[in-house]
């Protein structure tokens, strides 16, 4: 990177979102656009979520890009280094390679006020961009809780989504900490490996059957030859998803019949009613992430493993206590403690107009524009902003929406021509998320009896979207200008004029 570098668009990050934001622009005919990613590799969660068994909740044909159909997905559910691998396929077909920056972690990012730019400081240099995407991810920085003695532990330590695989599990005792996506997943691969497993579950999950098998050599040679075929299928599973979320969103009640299902499921596979005790849930199904698995309960009752139903609360050496007293010896820890979601990092290296940053902006819980924009900082955007996220459906669906309204977004400031900003309307971006907490209210997520990652430190779910996903398609089908103020550069001085401190702002409505 030279130091003098401009473009029109600076994208953070390459996975999903970051990549799907590469295609787009290409096919809006940018190509003045970098994408800066802090690994070495594209991917995200699918590159850094390597640990044994990690797969997709979601079926492949929908867990991918709709201009993007891979008729060749191996199962139903696919496993972590098939998605990897389509999204490194994705970087060459669209030809993303040579805006690609790879270790170039995002420092610092701030808004000139009188250049109308933005100046970008990597860890591989600075630039400077009209435009900020930001792609970071919701579930991309790992968290660990901080528990009291953690430094005395003499064992091996790490959290699910940086998986050491140098570090061999086979014969010794292992404390899996966390019951959520990640963990379940992790259990059974590895219970029968290790001498001991303990697995601290603060609350217990609600798990489903996963309906996963290997998609036949048939089926992939007739989504090769009848590519409407891959269609349908896509079609078919989002319009089950779409149907689904109503129960979510609007008569959590109806719930309770899948409740049942779920309850059945353990009952199955696990006869001691002491552990099932343990397993069984006492909040509404859906009120935390549904998880899907067949191997999950059957690894529970395995001789070598035991569930301590409390949380982690303290370390004393090899000696891990939790808050119901209970005391396991143990040679390593894996985390499965979730991500830094509603306190995402990426807001500290935000500093918008008025010198705040985003973080601190968002002191008080996460606010944006149709989840994407913030009042304060002009032409930066974030693909899988606040409130974007889903409890039932591909989160593909959801990037593919805001590619959309990034797209217009850039076509709007083309439009105005010049050098000009677009800056989210502070009441534009209140209005929306006043709608979005009022549809929350009646949604299983708010009304469950759950303390789940969708609710910031306030209590207020700034994650989840409580909607279709077609309602949020036709909500970021357009920017509507009328909910942003244009910013426009001052004009060149003449002799003798004051010099200006910042850019003007376009008293007169937008787009008018
Ligand atoms: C284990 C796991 C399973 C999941 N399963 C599902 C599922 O079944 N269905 C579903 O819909 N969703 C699932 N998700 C959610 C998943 O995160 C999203 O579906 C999607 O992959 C997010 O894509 P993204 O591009 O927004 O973020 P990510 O894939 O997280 O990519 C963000 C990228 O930004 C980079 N980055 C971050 N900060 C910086 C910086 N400062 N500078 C430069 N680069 C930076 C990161 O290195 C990373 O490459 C899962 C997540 C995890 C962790």
């Amino acid at each position: 990177m030279t130091e003098h570098e401009h473009v029109r668009v600076a994208v953070i990050g390459s996975g999903f979102g970051g990549l799907g934001a590469a295609v787009r622009l290409r096919r809006e005919g940018i190509t003045d656009f970098v994408v800066l990613e802090r690994a070495g590799s594209v991917g995200g969660t699918w590159r850094d979520n390597s640990y044994p068994g990690c797969a997709c909740d979601v079926p492949s044909h929908l867990y991918s890009f709709s201009f993007a159909p891979n008729p060749e997905w191996p199962r139903t559910f696919s496993g972590q280094e098939h998605i990897r691998a389509y999204l490194e396929h994705v970087a060459d077909v669209f030809r993303l390679r040579p805006h690609l920056r790879f270790d170039s972690e995002v420092k610092m990012m701030t808004w000139d006020a009188e250049k109308l730019h933005w100046a970008i400081e990597t860890s591989s240099g600075r630039l400077t961009a009209d435009i900020v995407v930001s792609a970071t991810g919701p579930l991309s920085d790992p968290k660990v809780p901080d528990i009291p003695g953690i430094d005395t532990f003499p064992g091996k330590v790490f959290h699910s989504a940086r998986w050491d695989h140098d570090y061999d599990l086979r014969g010794k005792r292992v404390a899996m900490v966390g019951t959520g996506a990640s963990a379940i997943q992790i259990v059974p691969s590895i219970q029968p490996d290790v001498e001991r497993l303990t697995l601290f579950q603060r609350t217990p999950p609600w798990v489903m059957p996963r309906v996963d098998r290997a998609i036949s050599g048939a089926e992939r040679w007739l989504h090769r030859q009848l590519p409407f075929t891959t269609q349908a299928r896509r079609g078919l599973l989002w319009g089950i998803r779409e149907l689904q979320v109503q129960a979510f969103t609007k008569r959590p009640d109806e719930l309770g019949l899948v409740e049942r299902l779920a309850k059945r499921n353990i009952a199955r596979a696990v006869k001691d009613p002491a552990l099932r005790a343990k397993l069984t849930p006492d909040y509404r199904i859906g009120c935390k992430r549904i998880l899907l698995s067949n191997t999950y309960y059957p690894a529970l009752t395995r001789p070598n493993v035991d569930v301590v139903a409390s949380g982690l609360a303290e370390i004393d050496g090899s000696t891990l206590v939790a808050a119901d007293g209970s005391r396991a010896e143990v040679d390593a820890i894996v985390f499965g403690t979730g991500f830094h979601v509603t306190d995402m990092p990426i807001a500290e290296r935000v500093v918008g107009a008025e010198g705040r940053t985003l973080a601190e902006t968002w002191s008080t819980g996460m606010k944006s524009l149709r989840g994407a924009t913030a009042a304060g900082f002009p032409n930066w955007m974030t693909i899988i902003g606040p409130n974007t996220g889903l409890g039932n459906s591909s989160m593909i669906l959801m990037i593919e929406s805001q590619l959309n309204y990034m797209a217009d977004f850039v076509r709007q400031l083309d439009v105005l021509g010049g050098r000009a900003a677009l800056d989210a309307r502070p009441a534009a971006v209140d209005a929306w998320n006043d709608r979005v907490q009022e549809r929350m209210k009646r949604t299983v997520w708010n009304t469950g009896g759950c303390t789940s990652w969708y609710l910031d430190a306030n209590g207020v779910n700034t994650t989840i979207w409580p909607g279709t996903t077609s309602e949020f398609r036709s909500a970021t089908r357009r920017v509507d200008l009328g909910e942003y103020e244009v910013l426009r550069a001052p004009e060149p001085r003449d002799a003798g004029e004051p010099r200006r401190k910042g850019a003007r702002r376009n008293k007169v409505e937008a787009g008018a």
